[in-house]
């Protein structure tokens, strides 16, 4: 017998037991069949592994193969050489270096908003979610705080931190007439979503626009994935589609995958230069983790110049290209748009042994199952890339079909 106290959680936003309860057991298995933990280098946009095992990434969000670019790491290597210091550890807040106001300046012209850099969208969000939750970035009231229940982990990681601030709720996928039963019982509301998702859906940019213009909803889009890869200079899905460029829309992207670099961009218009110090000052790691590195920057500056000049839209067109022909040969739910990724679709039992058949052939796609994507709609997730030759295409295509032919 003890008296000391058992804790009982309460698992209102997040629930550990239930996650690594479940998804654990699969990637253990996927380790075992050397789908995850495996260890390669990249030569000429080939994988090696220390035993010689070489393959064609098909799970990497590299786009278009920006992330190798010479132009690219010439930009890191200069910068670094340029001003003498990798990361000159202080928070932004009190001193900054030039080129990082070089580089937000550069973004900022390239995707027309005012942005702040940082490390991830992971670490902007965490700091930029609670701070909106709090009233403190937008009109001062403090929204109800609306997550798609789709919307990335990277935001949903925020909830128990806004929930602190005010009420947050999970709506079903883009559940429009919920947004507007919400609008018009609540002050004020914040709807947070992905911009182009992982379920290769797109945000309802026009129909959030016109609620946006009624209610003064405010929407929250991280357009991580949609970023570079879609849009005139790459200005993503959302900027493409929504005229709402105001205080009332509030945008995140990840440097990391289309973009090619490292770290993220807050994009914001119609903000005060008080309300922009305001969110570098309390955003979260933002002000007390570190800026993005010096060779960061220089990477980013020279992807940046590549998204003003032709070779953007020629990167776009072999990017599309090449999922038009994975299209062709392999119908799946996703056929037809312009979002980089692919669901195989295999039974939760089969896919990682038809995942490890088809890197055994030399291609990795990665196994996703529950907790990732919903039970029973397990598959082999396929990226596509501007950098993967018509041939390796060819190839994939007939293994999977192969692996998924007795079914
Ligand atoms: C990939 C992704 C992220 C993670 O971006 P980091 O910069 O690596 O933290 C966040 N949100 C969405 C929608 C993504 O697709």
């Amino acid at each position: 017998m003890t008296s000391r106290k058992k804790i009982m959680p309460t698992n209102q936003y997040r629930n550990n037991d239930k996650a690594i309860g479940i998804g654990n057991p699969f990637w253990d298995m996927s380790e075992q069949n050397g789908l995850a933990g495996i260890v390669a280098g990249l030569e000429n946009d080939l994988l090696s592994t220390p035993s010689g095992h070489q393959f064609v990434n098909f799970s990497c969000c590299s786009y278009l193969n920006l992330d190798s670019h010479p132009r690219v790491i010439e930009g890191a290597i200069d910068a670094v050489r340029r001003y003498g210091v990798l990361d000159h550890c202080i928070a932004r807040s009190r001193v900054q270096l030039p080129v990082l106001k070089e580089l937000e300046e550069s973004l900022g012209e390239l995707f027309q908003a005012d942005v702040l850099s940082g490390v991830s969208a992971s670490s902007i969000s965490g700091g930029l979610l609670p701070l909106i939750a709090s009233g403190h970035l937008g009109n001062g009231v403090r929204p109800l705080m609306i997550f798609d229940k789709h919307a990335h982990v990277s935001l949903a990681a925020a909830k128990p931190a806004c929930a602190d601030e005010t009420e947050v709720v999970t709506c079903n996928y883009h559940d429009l007439e919920f947004i507007k039963d919400c609008c018009k019982k609540y002050q004020r509301v914040c709807y947070v979503v992905d911009g182009s998702d992982s379920l290769g859906g797109y945000a309802p940019v026009k129909e959030l626009a016109e609620l946006q213009d009624k209610y003064g909803l405010m929407v929250f889009y991280d357009d991580s994935h949609s970023i570079s890869a879609y849009g005139e200079r790459g200005i993503g899905y959302v900027r493409s589609h929504s005229p709402a460029l105001n205080e009332n829309t509030v945008m995140v992207v990840t440097l990391n995958k289309a973009f090619g670099t490292s770290g993220a961009a807050i994009l914001l218009n119609g903000y005060s230069q008080p309300m922009l110090r305001l969110v570098e000052r309390f955003g979260g790691g933002l002000n007390y983790s570190q800026n993005l590195n010096t060779a960061a920057i220089g990477a980013s500056l020279a992807s940046a110049e590549i998204h003003r000049t032709a070779e953007l839209p020629m990167l776009q067109k072999k990017l599309y290209d090449n999922i038009a022909l994975f299209d062709s040969l392999i119908p799946t739910e996703q056929s037809g748009n312009t979002y980089p990724i692919r669901l195989v679709p295999m039974s939760d039992e089969t896919v990682i042994s038809e995942g490890r058949q088809v890197i055994e052939a030399g291609f990795y796609v990665s196994p996703v199952f529950f907790p990732i994507v919903a039970k029973g709609t397990a598959g082999l997730r396929v990226m596509m890339r501007a950098g993967q030759t018509e041939d390796q295409i060819r190839r994939l295509c007939k293994i999977l079909a192969e692996v998924r032919a007795p079914q």
